[in-house]
């Protein structure tokens, strides 16, 4: 495979992600793999005209300008999973929802929640160690007016398909927001989970048990943590808290719903 100047294996098509992504074998080589893809010609050109203008406020920093990894460890029994990194957020801190209003609600969130050590998460380096949780997104790349297309969302998934197998003992998936449900309801079916058609609508508090390959997984569906949610009070802490403390119980055993799942308490 060949590499850019940075040493990562670059990925330059639809095809090269799928074949990229099924031939992983663990989260590390997946993340590198992911830091290296560029088959998405105008998220690409986006994220790196990002970078290299930059927000005033941080014309003294260096840009990550790359598609951003997943964040936490490989035997995480939940993953949060969002809609795509922010422009100036996790494409410029190279770590997913690291250095913006989003990332600010949803590590102090994990960290009330006993997932993370710390309540803030601002660069590479300031100590954010995640327990049993992996966070990551729909999309890698940062999208213009943070709305990626259709065809991006469905290019990138087999990333976030691979990424959830190299979970083994993964049990719940948060969904922040109905961006990141549609895309998941594909990559799970591609995974041999048992998904229900018509398939269940997004809101917030939805549960949504099923069956699986190798262990039931159930999709919580949250409200996602952009400042349009947050700033308006459609989504409060305490909101956020109680589909974590969800999660929790879930992952370790405890509540299993029916078939017909719980919720909603609201729609996006
Ligand atoms: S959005 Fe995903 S598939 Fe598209 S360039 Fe970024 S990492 Fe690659």
């Amino acid at each position: 495979m060949a590499r850019d100047a940075d040493g990562y294996p670059v990925t330059a098509s639809p095809a090269g992600v799928r074949r990229s992504a099924a031939a992983t074998r663990d989260l590390a080589v997946l993340d590198e793999r992911i830091s290296g893809c560029r088959a998405c010609p105008r998220l690409v050109r986006w994220r790196e005209e990002v970078a290299m203008v930059k927000r005033a406020s941080f014309r003294g920093e260096d840009y990550w300008g790359r598609p951003v990894p997943g964040l936490g460890p490989a035997d995480a029994r939940i993953a949060v999973v969002g809609l795509a990194p922010a422009a100036h957020g996790g494409n410029r801190t190279g770590r997913v929802f690291t250095g913006d209003r989003s990332g600010d609600w949803i590590f102090a969130a994990l960290w009330r929640a006993g997932l993370a050590n710390q309540p803030t998460s601002t660069h590479l380096g300031d100590g954010l160690e995640l327990t049993d949780v992996r966070v990551c997104a729909s999309v890698r790349c940062a999208p213009p007016a943070n709305a990626p297309t259709p065809g991006e969302r469905d290019t990138c998934s087999p990333w976030l398909a691979r990424e959830l197998e190299l979970l083994p003992r993964l049990r719940v998936v948060v969904v922040l927001g109905g961006f990141g449900w549609t895309a998941l309801w594909p990559v799970l079916g591609a995974a041999g989970y048992a998904v229900p058609r018509p398939r269940p609508a997004f809101g917030h508090g939805v549960e949504v048990p099923l069956a699986g390959p190798r262990r039931p997984l159930t999709l919580l569906g949250s409200y996602h943590v952009s400042q349009q949610n947050t700033f308006t009070g459609k989504l409060t802490e305490p909101m956020l808290d109680a589909v974590l403390a969800r999660a929790n119980e879930l992952a370790a055993g405890g509540g299993t719903t029916s078939s017909s799942g719980r919720g909603p308490a609201g729609r996006e």
